[in-house]
């Protein structure tokens, strides 16, 4: 029997989608009883969402005003003090969890494995080196395996189950040398882009803040989809950091992503290596990315996108 304990990620108000990635993840290692650990404050919506996906054992909820902020400082001890209750810990590979689960690692003084992609055995797991280039099988020789999962590689475990909800207890003295002093968040009615079915990037092609926007999030929005952006975009100032795609920015499997004068660099590629279908609009017919593309357009974004944009809306008019 594995014991696995899958540390959730949330806003406050919804459970991330990988939360519900992590599970399949975990479903996979031989005999799991998963339990999802949360962390929050007025978090019982949250813990029914979690309570609710297929597969969940049970849903410990840590419910308490001083884990409000979920700040890996605050976390990880009280995830450290648990952990010897299970066979492993995962978190999703995302910017909370790859910022907790080392800390966690460190306080046990134990190995983390990052980016888990497949599971061939309880301690025997498979991921991505060289940006997807080359596929590494790791064996974990420890009595815990610490893990981030790679969410792209799992599909969501579906709604349907009704998993029992207990206060979760833990006695760790909060930490002094760390506090949440502000949140800025970038408020957007575009969808997430980890989570969004749909993606629209534009690189370093579009040649300013200004095009990139009337350009690249104009024709996100009337598809509905998120906006990303390559490096070289973000290092040039037309799109913020954190709309990065790629080895160093965001993994991500939409359904559909549209790169927009985008060469296709390694470094871009491992980021949309699970995208189900890639349109790829670039006027250098040799451009990389042509290769990995489902769809490939060679001209001109700035003559193809107001065209496409133009059909879209008059389809959407009929
Ligand atoms: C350690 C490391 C990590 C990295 N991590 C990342 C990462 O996470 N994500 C990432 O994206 N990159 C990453 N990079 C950078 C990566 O190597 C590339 O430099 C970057 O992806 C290039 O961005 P780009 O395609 O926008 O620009 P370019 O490579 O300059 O390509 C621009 C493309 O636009 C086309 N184009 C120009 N004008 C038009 C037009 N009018 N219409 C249509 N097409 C046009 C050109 O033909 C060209 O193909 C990383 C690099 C390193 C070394």
């Amino acid at each position: 029997m594995s014991e696995v304990l899958i540390i959730a990620e949330h806003d406050g108000a919804r459970l991330n989608p990988s939360t519900a990635r992590c599970v399949t993840c975990a479903s996979q290692i031989e005999g799991a009883r998963i339990t999802i650990g949360l962390w929050g404050s007025g978090i019982a919506a949250i813990a029914a969402q979690a309570a609710a996906l297929q597969g969940v054992a049970r849903v410990l909820s840590f419910d308490a005003p001083g884990n409000a902020a979920p700040l890996a400082a605050v976390l990880a001890p009280q995830v450290a003090a648990l952990a010897k209750a299970y066979t492993h810990v995962l978190a999703p590979s995302t910017t909370f969890g790859k910022d907790l689960l080392p800390r966690i690692a460190a306080l046990l003084n134990l190995p983390a494995l990052s980016d888990i992609m497949a599971v061939e055995s309880p301690q025997r797991f498979r991921r991505p080196i060289y940006a997807g280039n080359a596929i590494l099988t790791v064996e974990v020789d420890a009595p815990l395996v610490l893990a981030t999962v790679r969410t792209a590689s799992f599909q969501a475990a579906p709604a349907g189950g009704s998993a029992p909800v207990e206060a979760g207890e833990v006695s760790v003295a909060p930490p002094t040398h760390t506090r949440l002093v502000e949140l800025a968040v970038t408020h957007s009615d575009r969808p997430d882009l980890q989570t969004a079915r749909r993606v629209v990037s534009g690189g370093r092609a579009l040649g300013s803040a200004e095009k990139f926007q009337s350009v690249v999030q104009d024709l996100a929005d009337a598809l509905g989809a998120a906006v990303g952006a390559s490096r070289a975009a973000v290092d040039a100032g037309y799109a913020a950091n954190d709309l990065q795609v790629g080895q160093t920015g965001k993994i991500i499997a939409p359904d559909l992503y549209i790169a927009l004068g985008i060469s296709g660099a390694i470094q871009h590629m491992t980021g949309i290596k699970d995208a189900r279908t890639i349109v790829a609009i670039n006027k250098d017919a040799d451009a990389p990315i042509f290769e990995a593309a489902d769809i490939g357009l060679v001209g001109d974004l700035f003559e193809i996108v107001p065209a496409l944009r133009a059909a879209i809306q008059s389809r959407s008019r009929t």
